[in-house]
């Protein structure tokens, strides 16, 4: 199987309506998108998804980032993706960027459009994408049914 990454918008991305530029980038790199759709978020899934980040002092922030409560975002819903191919989390993870946009390459989507907001210690960086091949499939298969994805 082609490697896959799980790709989230996050509610800075959405209230910018940025996500078909996103979108547009991957397959630019030859990306396949096999999976899309709008999840409500619930803070179980976001502690889930964000287990490593345990104990962080940051986490807090990081929840109420997520669940769209900086963003004018009051559904807490946001678009998550699955895109597949040739080194997928290497490809996508570059045209990202740094996690803090102030270290990110300005011609990365952090870069671009990120924020890192120091008084608050937010970091506004737009999109979430797995970091290795082995943690995009634990998050797909926390964030999508198998039927839910393209057999690409
Ligand atoms: P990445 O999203 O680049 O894989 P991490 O997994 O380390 O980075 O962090 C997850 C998310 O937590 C980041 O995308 C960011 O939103 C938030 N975050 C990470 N580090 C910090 C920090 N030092 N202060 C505030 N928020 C942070």
């Amino acid at each position: 199987m082609k490697e896959r990454c799980l790709v989230l918008i996050k509610p800075d991305a959405i209230e910018k309506r940025i996500t078909g530029i996103v979108i547009d980038r991957f397959e630019r790199l030859g990306l396949t998108l096999v999976g899309s759709k709008v999840v409500s978020l619930t803070e179980k899934l976001i502690r889930q998804h964000y287990a490593h980040l345990s104990g962080k002092p940051f986490l807090e922030g990081v929840i109420h980032y997520m669940m769209g409560d900086y963003n004018h975002i009051t559904n807490h819903k946001i678009y998550a993706f699955v895109f597949q191919g040739k080194n997928a989390v290497s490809a996508i993870r570059d045209a990202l960027g740094a996690t803090n946009p102030d270290n990110a390459a300005p011609w990365t989507i952090r870069g671009n459009f990120g924020k890192f907001d120091k008084s608050a210690d937010i970091v506004y960086n737009c999109v979430h994408a797995s970091d290795s091949a082995t943690d995009a499939e634990r998050e797909i298969a926390l964030w999508f049914s198998p039927g839910e994805v393209l057999d690409a």
